[in-house]
């Protein structure tokens, strides 16, 4: 695949970056070469969301991914990655539409896996809406802010341990890769990046239904610093959380995933009863 230098035919095409869009885009082949390594070996389809000028969807090609669907909202970048479709033959479709609404899950075939650099405004309502798919998913290696990053990937008693780290790992296996550092991106962002793998589990990480995992982290972290006994008082206070095998004066950052599962039964069974 023999392509002319990205940050020219940028350029030439003065396709300026969108803030609206979340757009900060990666130049360097090495990074992004770099993120895409992190996927392999390949799953079937891999799904790109944000392509912008296509930095990140050029190494997936020439790392060897064997099917490449992009999925970005700009419609300027779907002219602008012409060329590299052509240049792909056959091994990357661009899909106009908005990642939001798009069911990406059903997207290429089994087992899928979603590279991608993602626009931060809208990055965590898109993993949490993935991972209700998790089970149509390999794996993820996806970019965040470094902040939220530390947010996902938190374990009990980490200061980022929050309603984000239980809702994610109950789900899927998370693990900071690398940084990357604004200066990488133009126009560069504030903040620092960080690449995130995350592993579906073959089944959550104990049994309870998402509402009640989401009803019960809310409550909790709501009122992070009070003990269980006190954010639960209109539940039972004390009973209930001994009920739930845990420690009434615990504060949630202390608490465990399977802690918060149990929780979220017994919440079922006293939503049922009301
Ligand atoms: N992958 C490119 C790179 O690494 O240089 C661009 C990454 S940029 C951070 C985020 C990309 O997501 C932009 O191309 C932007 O247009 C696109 N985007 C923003 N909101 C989107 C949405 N709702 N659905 C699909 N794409 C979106």
């Amino acid at each position: 695949m023999a392509l002319p230098l990205l940050r020219d035919l940028v350029q030439a095409a003065d396709l300026k970056a969108r803030k609206s869009l979340g757009q900060n885009f990666l130049f360097d082949l090495n990074l992004t070469s770099k993120i895409a390594r992190a996927g392999t070996p390949f799953a079937n389809t891999v799904i790109e969301i944000g392509p912008g000028p296509g930095g990140l969807t050029r190494s997936l090609l020439l790392e060897g991914a064997k099917e490449v669907i992009a999925v970005e909202k700009d419609r300027r970048v779907i002219g602008f990655l012409e060329h590299l479709v052509k240049a792909a033959d056959g091994h990357l479709s661009v899909i106009e539409a908005d990642a939001l609404a798009e069911p990406v899950w059903e997207l290429g075939t089994a087992p899928r896996q979603i590279i991608a650099n993602l626009p931060y405004n809208i990055a965590t309502t898109l993993l949490l809406q993935w991972l209700e798919h998790a089970p149509s998913f390999a794996s993820f290696i996806l970019m965040f802010q470094k902040e939220v990053a530390m947010r996902i990937i938190a374990n009990p008693g980490d200061a980022a341990y929050g309603r984000l780290s239980i809702i994610t790992q109950w789900r899927a296996e998370a693990e900071a890769i690398f940084d990357i550092p604004p200066e990488a991106f133009i126009p560069p962002p504030k903040i620092t990046s960080t690449v995130v793998r995350l592993i579906p589990r073959a089944k959550p990480l104990a049994d309870c239904e998402p509402a009640d995992l989401e009803a019960v982290t809310a409550i909790a972290f709501g009122q992070r610093r009070k003990m269980l006994r006190a954010s639960f008082k209109a539940y039972g206070g004390a009973d209930f959380i001994e009920a739930a095998g845990l420690e009434p004066s615990s504060r949630p950052q202390e608490v465990p995933i399977e802690g918060f599962c149990a929780l979220a039964r017994l919440y079922h069974e006293h939503q049922k009863e009301r």
